[in-house]
């Protein structure tokens, strides 16, 4: 079995899914890419829970949760299989890990979910299965969730953070935005410190990155790449997989660790 890579995947909006943009042919070039992937194990900004929840769904639905998109959007499904067994196993490794960890045998897929594996694996043939953010996560202890996540890596999961880079959903609906560029300089800050993995400075992104509170007024959206940080390895590099923004200041781009030598210079030049 190959190890499998972390990545964090930005996944903007549910609009994502209709409108693929710059990311959605390279998550699709990356999914045909890994052709072993046993499952894949998703964290998702938009499934919150106290203590961590894992889905140990057989067949889980899937989710539409937001409102006020087009019906294009609710009509979509994505069938994939559960993936139990390995749920299971993802549980024992957070318990391990001092985790208070709940087996859901109900759960579905979020949007944060299904949105990008859309694109990644778009046939839905392989298993996914979902773990929760615990409300009271920090930046610290979301990359202790994904450092005990690790292992499964080697077992053929792939584990995904799913967010969003930047993410201030009111400057979006609320109209205009005058001074855009904050989202690419916080972007472009992120980048940096994922490419020269400055944990301690990522961990600490409230404080450290430029108008962090502004690219991220709630901290879930961010916490998946530090989730997916957690589950590289000290000698992995992050890459980037350039998104480009949506909406002015919702940054598309995504990072991997763990990717096959000349990937990430293969999914750039994608789309
Ligand atoms: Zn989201």
């Amino acid at each position: 079995m190959t190890r499998a890579p972390a990545l964090f995947v930005s996944h903007g909006s549910p609009m994502f899914a209709l409108e693929p943009g710059l990311l959605g042919p390279r998550l699709r070039e990356l999914g045909a890419a890994l052709p072993d992937v046993a499952a894949v194990l998703v964290v998702s900004a938009h499934w919150q829970s106290r203590g961590v929840r894992v889905a140990a769904t057989t067949s889980p639905e899937t989710i539409h949760d937001f409102g006020g998109f087009p019906d294009e959007l609710y009509r979509l499904r994505y069938p994939a299989p559960g993936a139990p067994e390995l749920a299971a196993e993802a549980a024992r490794l957070l318990e391990a890990a001092g985790f208070a960890v709940t087996l859901d045998a109900q759960r579905g897929l979020d949007h944060g979910a299904w949105v990008p594996l859309r694109h990644l694996f778009a046939a839905a043939s392989v298993p996914v299965f979902q773990v929760s953010l615990p409300h009271d996560l920090d930046g610290a202890a979301a990359l202790r969730l994904g450092a005990a996540l690790a292992p499964l890596r080697d077992r053929g999961v792939l584990i995904v953070g799913s967010g969003s880079l930047t993410h201030n959903l009111h400057e979006v609906f609320g109209g205009r935005v005058d001074d855009p560029q904050y989202a690419q300089a916080f972007a472009d800050w992120a980048n940096d410190a994922v490419h020269a993995r400055a944990i301690d400075a990522l961990v600490d992104y409230r404080r450290r990155a430029p108008d962090a509170a502004r690219a991220h007024p709630t901290e879930e959206h961010f916490l998946p790449l530090l989730v997916a940080l957690g589950a590289s390895a000290d000698d992995e590099a992050g890459e980037r997989i350039e998104g480009g923004m949506t909406y002015g200041i919702l940054s598309m781009d995504s990072f991997g660790w763990g990717l096959r030598p000349g990937l990430a210079e293969r999914l750039r030049r994608a789309a």
